[in-house]
């Protein structure tokens, strides 16, 4: 069994999920005086870049990813730490003029934790209304009611191993639908414990995918796969396909 108790580490149980805001930190906005974009048309971009999508249902697709600069988790795990500070700001129109030079049909936008910026959802909103299939990859501990419906979310849920359980925002369940994702990041057996027992009692599979991926260099795929099969969990396997591709690179 996980080594928390449900009491402490999973979601209410009272008839599902509490509101928005509640059971989970307050939302953080990156504050302005740090630097970062203030103007409704400006974001802090790490990098933009024009890759092969290595995670969710649409894993293998040719995808621009558009990095936003900054995130107050600090996982254990964490591969993307250069986007915790630095980047430039960018107008919109020019992020926009970045992402048409590579002609892509998909658009990831990834972080760091690209909802601490407040301009974050006009940016998703203004990339589906330019056509492109959109996703945002999210950590899970910011609100998720200002994203545009069009947008896949693939949202994590943060395990003990993540050392950032405690800011899961439990309400952003109830903003999923059939369209987005969930995601845990599992560290060891027991992550994937604790895992499978949110999954049975939110009953996470009837919501959405969900997506199961082992921690690089700390549970190895195929011990994941073997527990997978073991407990007939009704999720998907998921390895990062751009890491097996090209290594724990920036700007892959
Ligand atoms: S939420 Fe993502 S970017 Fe932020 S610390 Fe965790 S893994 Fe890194």
């Amino acid at each position: 069994m996980p080594r928390h108790s449900a009491g402490d580490t999973l979601p209410p149980r009272h008839g599902g999920v509490e509101p928005s805001g509640a059971g989970g930190a307050a939302p953080q906005l990156l504050p302005q005086s740090a630097g970062f974009a203030s103007n409704v048309s400006q974001l802090r971009i790490s990098e933009i870049f024009f890759s092969i999508q290595g995670e969710s249902s649409r894993v293998g697709l040719p995808t621009v990813f558009v990095r936003l600069t900054g995130c107050p988790l600090r996982c254990t795990y964490c591969d993307t730490a250069y986007a915790f500070s630095g980047g430039r700001d960018m107008p919109l129109a020019q992020i926009l003029a970045e992402v048409a030079n590579h002609h892509p049909r998909y658009v990831t936008v990834t972080g760091g934790e690209p909802l601490a910026q407040k301009n974050c959802p006009h940016l998703l909103r203004t990339l589906c209304d330019a056509g492109y299939e959109v996703s945002l990859e999210t950590g899970g501990s910011l609100d998720l009611r200002g994203v545009d419906a069009r947008v896949m979310k693939v949202v994590d849920i943060k395990t003990p191993g993540s050392g950032e359980m405690e800011r899961n925002l439990w309400g952003n369940l109830a903003a999923l639908s059939a369209r987005d994702e969930i995601k845990f990041v599992l560290c060891d057996e027991n992550d994937y414990l604790w895992a499978a027992q949110v999954l049975r009692e939110c009953d996470l599979a009837a919501r959405c995918a969900v997506l199961f991926s082992p921690a690089l260099g700390r549970l190895s795929a195929a011990t994941l796969a073997g527990w997978i099969l073991r407990d007939h969990l009704p999720v998907r396997l998921q390895v990062q396909l751009h890491k097996l591709l090209w290594g724990d690179v920036a700007g892959r």
